[in-house]
């Protein structure tokens, strides 16, 4: 093989996409431990299209995002993937938000996002049951199904004759003789370059050879959905979003309604006991215990308790979980919401506890690790996927 790539999720299917476009004589094999592609944070997104308003100026997720949306709405339309592009708004629900949102207009301008400041009457126009003081209206946002995707991705890749091989779990990798090696259940894959898209297991797949330890730690962080009943669906014609808290990475509990038909409600933002903890049921003693010892989770504890404990109550409490809603739509009753699946961040802290901003990758002359790609990564995927392409061609000369 000359690349090794390993997790079929959005990152790893572009990435593959990306060399392959660009040097179609290269075999691509990918490496996927489930049975089919986008299983895990792909999977269980929310499903939309961001637009890049939220990010810092000339990070990697302000430029990646809006460059990676434009190609994947012209991946859509070429292939007849189903998206939109619907707009969002995101309100202003107390006083104090107004000033917030007036920044996150800046930001917008300053990033060449299109986002109008809108007024309580426009508000109401676009979401007759939104609740706000002031609203910033996002034409750009849009939805798409990811794992739909996903498909027409994989499908592209197979007739292009690169390998998926699912069911196949990579544990372990070495560099031997100017080759990784990559071990998997039982078998083993050589290859001129490794790149580990493993989403919730990408920094134990970097701490698999000592050229390419890493001190970040991925901390998985489980979003949980309800959805509008259909009858109550005519509450919301398509995303209502709150003013986010700037000090934290996620966006708030919002309205989303669903290309494939439907609304959700959510995600929350609760520490999840497993890395594939879906439920709070779900505990694996190994990812458990790491993350209870670790130094970088007692500091991100003691940083963001108050915060913590909120998202928690409003896990365990449908009540607390509908007044939150309610800020946004105040007709909303617990009675219209239904519980349905959650998805599992992988979100990178710091050894100083400190969680990580922007898309983040770790390299050695032969391996090129992505060890943070949280949201906004679906929408910036085929943009991410072009970078890591330029790196790994870079090394194959
Ligand atoms: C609740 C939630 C809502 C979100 N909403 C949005 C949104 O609306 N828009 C947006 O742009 N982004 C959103 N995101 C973020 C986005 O989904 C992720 O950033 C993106 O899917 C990351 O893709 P990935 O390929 O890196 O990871 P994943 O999709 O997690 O893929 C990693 C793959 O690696 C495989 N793997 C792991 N370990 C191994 C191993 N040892 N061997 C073989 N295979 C392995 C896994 O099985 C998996 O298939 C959301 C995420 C969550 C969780």
């Amino acid at each position: 093989m000359d690349v090794a790539i390993v997790g079929a999720g959005i990152v790893g299917l572009t990435t593959a996409r990306a060399i392959a476009s660009r040097r179609p004589d290269l075999r691509i094999a990918l490496l996927e431990k489930e049975a089919t592609v986008a299983r895990h944070q792909t999977g269980s997104n929310s499903g939309v299209i961001h637009s890049g308003i939220y990010y810092k100026p000339g990070s990697l997720k302000a430029q990646l995002t809006v460059r990676g949306k434009a190609e994947l709405e012209q991946f859509c339309a070429d292939h007849g993937v189903p998206y939109e592009r619907c707009g969002k708004v995101i309100v202003a629900t107390r006083p104090e938000e107004l000033p917030q949102l007036d920044m996150l207009a800046k930001r917008a301008a300053d990033n060449g996002v299109p986002a109008e400041r809108i007024g309580v009457e426009r508000l109401r126009e676009l979401e007759p049951h939104a609740a706000g003081l002031g609203a910033l209206h996002v034409t750009s946002t849009g939805i798409v199904d990811y794992p739909v995707l996903c498909d027409w991705l994989a499908d592209e890749l197979e007739a292009a004759d690169h390998e998926i091989r699912l069911h196949t779990a990579v544990t372990g990798i070495a560099e031997e003789d100017g080759q990784v090696v990559v071990a998997t259940e039982g078998d083993y894959v050589t290859a001129k370059v490794l790149i580990n898209c493993a989403g919730l297991h990408s920094d134990r797949m970097a701490n698999l050879t000592p050229s390419s330890r890493t001190d970040i730690r991925i901390m998985p962080f489980r979003g949980e959905y309800y959805s509008l009943v259909p009858a109550r669906r005519n509450l919301v014609n398509n995303l209502i979003y709150p003013v986010p808290d700037s000090r934290f990475p996620f966006l708030g509990v919002h309205f989303t309604r669903m290309v494939k038909g439907g609304v959700e409600a959510g995600p929350n933002a609760v520490p999840a006991l497993a890395r594939e903890g879906y439920r709070w049921g779900d505990i694996d003693r190994r990812d458990l215990a790491e993350i209870l010892t670790a130094r970088s989770s007692h500091i991100l504890a003691r940083n963001y308790w108050r915060t913590g404990l909120g998202e928690i109550h409003r896990s365990l409490s449908k009540r607390a979980f509908v007044t939150a809603l309610q800020a946004l739509v105040p007709d909303v009753r617990s009675e219209d919401l239904i519980r349905t699946g959650a998805g599992v961040r992988a979100q990178a802290i710091g050894p100083d506890g400190a969680l990580l901003d922007d898309f983040a990758f770790a390299e050695t002359a032969r391996q090129i690790h992505v060890v943070n790609a949280p949201s906004p990564a679906a929408t910036a995927s085929f943009a991410i996927g072009r970078v890591i392409a330029d790196k790994a061609l870079e090394r194959l000369g």
